[in-house]
């Protein structure tokens, strides 16, 4: 499997638990790594513009509040089958229908504040990556 890199938004509720640590803890011990990183408090427009995919569903508005209550924890996984892995690791949208072991199934209590995001295919990965990265604030190697 080839070398992927994915977008992954610890998200505020599992920022105002105080678990970054433990999430990353899951994602390091899987083989994923951090390349890029940052702690952002999104606007109303950001994170409007973030979930644009979703503007036409009935939940958008719930989701973009809920994504602008606090701070929210951002940062590009790179690893074999990042995008695939990560979504594993996070477990299913709603928490309840979660694996037991899973991010959500551990830190998370509603489909609305479910902890993490994680992009789902190879294109959404570029463009998320690209949306809050430049290329130059990614690690490369050296
Ligand atoms: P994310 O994109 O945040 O990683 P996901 O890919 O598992 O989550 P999506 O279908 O992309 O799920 O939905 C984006 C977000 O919108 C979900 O994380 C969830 O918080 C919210 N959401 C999705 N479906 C519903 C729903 N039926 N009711 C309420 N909120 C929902
Ligand atoms: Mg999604």
């Amino acid at each position: 499997m080839a070398i992927e890199r994915t977008l992954s938004i610890i998200k505020p509720d599992a920022v105002a638990k105080n678990v970054i640590g433990k999430i990353y803890s899951r994602f390091e011990s899987n083989g994923l790594k951090i390349v890029a990183a940052k702690l952002a408090w999104l606007s109303p427009q950001e994170a409007g513009a973030f979930y644009a995919v979703h503007k036409e569903r009935p939940f958008f508005n719930d989701l973009v509040s809920f994504m602008i209550s606090g701070p929210v924890m951002i940062q590009v996984l790179e690893g074999e089958g990042a995008i695939a892995k990560n979504r594993e690791l996070m477990g299913a949208t709603d928490p309840k229908k979660a694996e037991p072991g899973t991010i959500r199934a551990d830190f998370a209590e509603s489909i609305d504040a479910n902890a993490v995001h994680g992009s789902d295919g190879e294109d959404t990965a570029k463009v998320e990556i690209a949306f809050f990265f430049p290329a130059m604030s990614v690690y490369a190697g050296r």
